[in-house]
């Protein structure tokens, strides 16, 4: 049986992950099989409250060897590989949706609670990981296996929930997450930075651990959530060591998730006309010099497939900005981000350098052919004029530019970068 929740907290309080503990604790005598689901969808969702997760448990009857995947108040937590029975639908239900009863932060959010013996049609999960889709098709696509469903207030989580039910993992990465006791929410955190820093070079299946060039660790949650910190990667017994390799406060609980994070599902490659709210790989010509405006974040216009569009580093990518800085008009890059709605511009992710322009760059402005004095600029793109003798010039006085950026992939500091985003590191690269 899956049971799938999302849209349970608001922006200060509670997370939808812990109330995938908080229904695993709820399970009494039912198995965890597999361990629990944590999906993230289209990060470009407006009404997202932070990453986009939603969760999905399966119980049942476990059978096969199990595994350790977590403990939640001194209880260990095991997943089994497979299940020799279903449990009541009904009996799960109520169960689960006195638990969703208890944690919604009900003034601000739409909890959604899927439960099904079958997944629905994994269609389901790839247009809501890269697109906006309604409420009627999550639940047409529930009602075709035979699912039911809870919800309060406007119901919106059923989206995610049965989204995240569908999910069909092709590439999937882990997540360890701990939460810190209750009366700890909402105060400064406490764990090692020192020993987050060493995580990446201790336990290389891991990524997005700390940002060596900030000094930052990116594991650790800025918000009153109770998580306290969470460690992902590839391999799901490293991440146990590697959590168990970090000093802190007490965790009261952790539970091991695998998830799509990492995975790049969320980017649309092939496409014919580029709408707001999705994010695309779109290979192109720079069509103009980049150019930062008021906030600090770099512009560039972008030129394919008979479409324009502005390419934004924002500020907070920090250095990554200095690569946008550096391309020059005829450049080829491939470019993976998020097309913003206002203003409309596809906010890079990562991108590769394919091939560099030959460069020049304006060093003066030019002699007048008729009297040699420095002719004036009449105005930004509009030539030069002879102050003497009126005679117009269009172009000013150029070298060649020495062009310091390298054909390659380039990607953000680790505290910037998408839930779904694949690091480099997990590219090969
Ligand atoms: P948290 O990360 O703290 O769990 P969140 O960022 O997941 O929060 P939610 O409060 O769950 O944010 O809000 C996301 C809402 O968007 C949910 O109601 C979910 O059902 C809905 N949603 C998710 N994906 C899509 C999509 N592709 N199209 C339309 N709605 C979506």
């Amino acid at each position: 049986m899956y049971v799938a929740a999302d849209d349970t907290d608001s922006s200060t309080w509670m997370c939808t992950t812990f109330l995938a503990t908080e229904l695993v604790a709820a399970m009494g005598d039912l198995d965890l099989i597999g361990p629990p689901r944590l999906v993230r969808l289209n990060p470009a969702v407006p009404w997202k409250t932070r990453g986009n997760g939603a969760i999905c448990l399966r119980v049942g009857r476990g059978a096969g060897l199990r595994r350790s995947i977590g403990r939640i108040g001194g209880r260990e937590v095991f997943c089994y590989p497979r299940s020799t029975g279903e449990p009541d639908a009904g009996e799960v239900m109520e169960r689960c949706s006195r638990v969703m009863d208890k944690w919604s932060q009900l003034d601000d959010s739409d909890p959604g609670l899927v439960i099904s013996e079958r997944r629905p049609d994994p269609g389901l999960y790839r247009r809501a990981v890269s697109r906006i889709i309604t409420k009627e098709e999550a639940l047409e696509a529930v009602r075709k296996v035979g699912g039911t469903t809870y919800q309060l207030n406007s119901g919106r989580g059923i989206i995610g929930a049965a989204s995240a039910m569908s999910w069909v993992p092709m590439d999937r990465t882990y997540e360890v997450l701990t939460y810190r006791r209750r009366d700890r929410w909402g105060t400064p955190r406490d764990v090692s930075v020192e020993d987050v820093s060493l995580i990446d070079e201790r336990f290389p299946s891991t990524f997005n651990n700390f940002d060596h060039h900030s000094g930052r660790p990116a594991i650790i949650p800025h918000t009153t959530c109770p998580i306290l910190y969470g460690v992902r990667g590839d391999s799901a017994m490293e991440l146990i060591e590697a959590y168990r390799s970090i000093a802190s406060e007490e965790v009261e609980r952790w539970m091991l998730f695998m998830t799509n994070q990492g995975t790049d599902e969320h980017i649309i490659r092939q496409w014919t006309a580029l709408e707001a709210n999705s994010s695309y790989e779109i290979v192109g010509t720079v069509a103009g010099m980049p150019h930062t405006v008021p906030g600090g974040h770099v512009i560039f216009r972008l030129a394919s497939q008979g479409e324009e569009v502005d390419c934004a580093a924002y500020e907070p990518s920090k250095e990554y900005r200095q690569v946008a800085r550096a391309l020059r008009p005829g450049d080829r890059v491939r470019v993976l981000g998020e097309l913003r709605e206002t203003p409309r511009t596809l906010n890079i992710e990562k991108m590769e350098v394919l091939e560099l322009a030959p460069s020049r760059l304006k060093v003066a402005n030019p002699s007048c052919p008729q009297c040699g004095r420095r002719m004036k600029s009449v105005g930004a793109g509009q030539g030069y004029r002879c102050r003497e003798c009126g005679t117009k010039k269009r172009d000013p006085v150029t070298e060649g530019e020495e062009r310091s950026l390298k054909p390659g992939w380039y990607e953000p500091p680790v505290c910037s970068r998408r839930h779904l985003s694949m690091p480099l590191s997990r590219m090969g690269r």
